[in-house]
């Protein structure tokens, strides 16, 4: 926003002081021209009170009082010429003063830490720029604050979310390390299988704390990704190999539909692998009832999506959007054996991002659908 030279605050002060004199003049020309005929009058009364109707009761304009202005009587003109000045310099300048006042005001707002109101942009001279910029100053501290406090809240959160979750373990792995302590009292197989849920457990902690730290490392303002160009369908056959042992345990069918042709794409391959992973991964776990899971691969304009469908389980609507949280799991997978730490899909979502794509579900009678669009490479064939 720029001032116009000629609403310039200096140009208003000119133009206020040329008023205020031009306002002088013209109200003592009135007034001095009543004074006059009024005078006249006077005098014109008395002339004919003593002379009778005789020079056609004209009256020497000489004998006026206007015509013997004494040096005092200059003086005091002017003084109140001067009073007169600064009462309409006063008055025409009294909408801007109340602005710079607003704006005052709105400094002192922002200062209390009130920033929701603005202060209102009147015309264009320096100040209505300065109330421009001050408002700009307080979006974006008013941004920045919420920011601050998202980012405090969710600091908070994960937190507390990693305190339990380690807690968890590791209260039961102390438990049964006390137990142990205590060998001669329990027999071998005692031992073993005490043994056995200790170590379950560790792997626990260990799975959680390398997905957090995945989880940070992956996110998009810190990391730099190398990326290369991968069709999509020569990648996928590979990954959804990986997983045959897992399908099997599980009892699942798995059902592959590729689309024909090259989707090409430009991805750091072991991330998307990882994120992909996470979405079978969670087909397997929730999806075991299903019986099938079915993996898609294909392009919407230009993107290139995999999808991962698996039956069963409904996720509820509410649940849809927040399962990409960190550690936002649908409310019973808590207490569930197949309960995570509930940061796969999270880990998923950044790796996506990183490759500027979408990752969104649906869930219902037809299916949990999970999908993954990544932007399409056109190569020169
Ligand atoms: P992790 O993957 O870190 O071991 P998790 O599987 O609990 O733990 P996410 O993968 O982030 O965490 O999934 C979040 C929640 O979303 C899950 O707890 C589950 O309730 C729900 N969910 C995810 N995928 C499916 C699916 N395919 N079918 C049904 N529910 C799902
Ligand atoms: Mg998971």
């Amino acid at each position: 926003m720029k001032a116009n030279r000629f609403r310039s605050f200096r140009f208003k002060i000119v133009l206020y002081m040329l008023l205020s004199v031009a306002a002088t003049i013209v109200t003592e020309t009135i007034l001095f021209f009543g004074i006059y005929l009024y005078e006249i009058q006077m005098m014109t009364g008395r002339y004919r009170e003593i002379w009778g109707t005789a020079s056609n009761g004209r009256i020497s304009s000489s004998i006026l009082s206007f015509n013997s202005l004494s040096g005092m009587d200059l003086a005091v003109l002017l003084i109140f010429s001067i009073l007169l000045m600064i009462l309409y310099f006063v008055l025409f300048s009294h909408g801007f003063v109340v602005y710079v006042r607003e704006i005052i005001q709105g400094i002192d707002k922002m200062q209390n830490g009130n920033f929701s109101e603005e202060i209102p942009v009147r015309g264009d001279d320096e100040f209505s720029e300065i109330a421009y910029s001050i408002n700009e100053m307080r979006k974006n501290l008013e941004e920045t604050m919420t920011q601050q406090k998202m980012a405090e809240q969710t600091k908070d959160e994960l937190i507390t979310n990693v305190a339990h979750d380690l807690r968890t373990p590791l209260t039961s792995i102390l438990g049964y390390l006390d137990l142990l302590i205590q060998k001669d009292m329990l027999t071998e197989e005692q031992q073993q299988k005490y043994l056995g849920i200790v170590s379950t457990k560790a792997r626990q902690l260990e799975t959680l704390i390398k997905a957090l730290f995945d989880y940070t490392r992956y996110d998009k303002d810190k990391v730099q990704i190398k990326k290369d160009i991968l069709d999509l369908n020569l990648f996928m056959p590979q990954l959804v190999d990986e997983f045959y042992p897992s399908f099997m345990d599980n009892h699942l069918t798995c059902e592959t539909h590729f689309a024909e042709g090259t989707l090409n794409i430009e991805a750091n391959g072991e991330l998307l692998a990882r994120a992909i992973g996470n979405l079978m991964s969670n087909a397997i776990k929730y999806g075991a009832d299903g019986k099938l899971v079915e993996v898609y691969t294909g392009h919407l304009s230009d993107y290139a999506f995999v999808a991962v469908v698996n039956y069963g389980r409904i996720i509820p609507p509410e649940d849809l959007e927040k399962i990409f949280d960190k550690f936002y799991r649908v409310e019973n997978s808590r207490s569930l054996k197949t309960g995570g730490t509930g940061l796969g899909l999270a880990i998923a979502k950044n790796i996506v991002n990183l490759h500027n794509g979408n990752i969104w579900a649906i869930s219902g009678e037809n299916g949990t659908r999970f999908q993954i669009e990544i932007p399409l490479v056109m190569t020169k064939s």
